[in-house]
């Protein structure tokens, strides 16, 4: 099983099948189990072996499945599968944070996630530094001897920065701090982030890994000493567990992941090249384009650009005259989807933040985060073109 490619154990790998021997994976709609006798009962409290449980909140077979699958893909040794990706993030930082510590994080995150590092760690007593993440410089003089934890997203949303995580992981492992990456945009189908240094990798499974916007989920991979013994109790007793019926679904997902965030991105690349050459536009910000500033790096960390492109209509008069021309993209706010999608984040995902900090984070008033879907290339061109003409 080692050594198969992706696309197979997406397929294979974590299967449980039940007495009936079923095709597809079974939905263990079950929150607890039940044990034979009284010291069965005992025994299972003191040490569950790998594929005993106790309770959903624990573990689960359908969970299990979803967990054992998606840790295979990334190569790590081990996943644990949470509500959503906001309880992976805080799971894999709060399971391991004390008060007193020291974390350094790029600023270009996700709001929820800039939420739980400005507003939530810094409560409970956790230092935060902020950096550019693009910046090496910037990193090398912000990790010190005693920083616990290294953090950001591999690309950022909406300002598409690719960060090198092989060069933040050497100056965070010298200091034997613990790289944790969000690796949302990057999508496990590109992704090598634990071969390039990272301890652990969060998804937010309602991305590509559902990829059809049906069900929130998220999970946390790392080492199996990491996953069982530091963020397993968090999430166990915490409760930020996923459920079997979202793992089922994200089961699914994965098995076709490969295919759908291939064909995203191949459209995607096809979508940014020509709005670039058109000039119609202020901007257009994709990482598979050489005149992003990370090109040279993304082609050496991703083999593709992404299936998110931001283009910038210039004002946000103009780019809500687009949003509001379009007739196949669906004005919303998840990414990753079957659907295309397009967001104003200065004025719903990253409403929160300040003037000054949307401006240093790139976030203007005319950026247009697009999310590309399934749909025909040319269809998707044709509808941008036409309501780019009208802006
Ligand atoms: C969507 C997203 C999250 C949060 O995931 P949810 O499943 O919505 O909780 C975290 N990080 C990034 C980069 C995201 O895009």
């Amino acid at each position: 099983m080692k050594t198969w490619k992706k696309r197979t154990k997406a397929v294979h790998t974590g299967t449980r099948r039940s007495q009936y021997n079923e095709v597809s994976e079974a939905i263990f709609m079950t929150q607890g189990f039940v044990y034979d006798t009284a010291e069965d009962a005992e025994a299972r409290f003191i040490k569950s072996g790998d594929d005993e449980f106790i309770y959903a909140r624990y573990g689960n077979p359908t969970v299990a499945m979803f967990e054992d699958r998606i840790a295979a893909l990334e190569g790590a040794e081990a996943g644990f599968a949470t509500a959503s990706g906001m309880a992976a993030v805080n799971g894999a930082l709060s399971s391991m944070l004390r008060a007193g510590d020291h974390v350094v994080s790029a600023r270009a995150l996700f709001g929820s996630c800039l939420y739980i590092l400005e507003e939530i760690l810094t409560r409970y007593g956790v230092e935060v530094t902020f950096v550019d993440g693009t910046d090496l410089a910037a990193w090398k003089t912000a990790i010190r001897p005693d920083t616990k934890v290294v953090f950001f997203e591999s690309i950022s949303n909406p300002t598409l920065e690719v960060i090198d995580i092989e060069a933040v992981s050497k100056l965070a492992h010298a200091v034997d701090a613990t790289v944790i990456i969000d690796n949302v945009f990057a999508t496990p189908v590109y992704s090598d982030a634990i071969a390039q240094g990272a301890d652990v990798v969060v998804y937010s499974a309602t991305k590509h890994i559902d990829g059809q916007g049906r069900a929130l989920g998220g999970v946390i991979l790392g080492s199996r000493e990491f996953i069982r013994g530091t963020v397993e109790p968090y999430m166990k007793h915490t409760g930020g567990s996923m459920s079997p019926f979202t793992a089922w679904v994200m089961l699914k997902g994965l098995e076709t992941m490969d295919l759908r965030v291939r064909a995203q991105a191949t459209t995607a690349q096809y979508l940014a090249e020509n709005l670039e050459a058109d000039g119609k536009l202020a901007q257009v910000i994709f990482p598979g384009l050489p005149s992003h500033a990370q090109n040279a790096l993304t082609t050496a960390q991703m083999e593709a650009g992404g299936t998110v492109l931001s283009i910038d209509a210039g004002s946000q008069a103009a780019a809500f005259k687009l949003l509001n021309a379009l007739e196949i993209w669906t004005i919303s706010n998840n990414l990753g989807d079957a659907k295309s999608i397009a967001t104003h984040p200065a004025t719903t995902t990253h409403q929160r933040l300040s003037d000054d900090t949307k401006a240093m984070l790139g976030i203007t008033p005319g950026l247009i985060r697009l999310s590309v879907g399934l749909e025909d290339s040319g269809d998707l061109l044709a509808d941008l073109r036409a309501a780019i003409a009208v802006m």
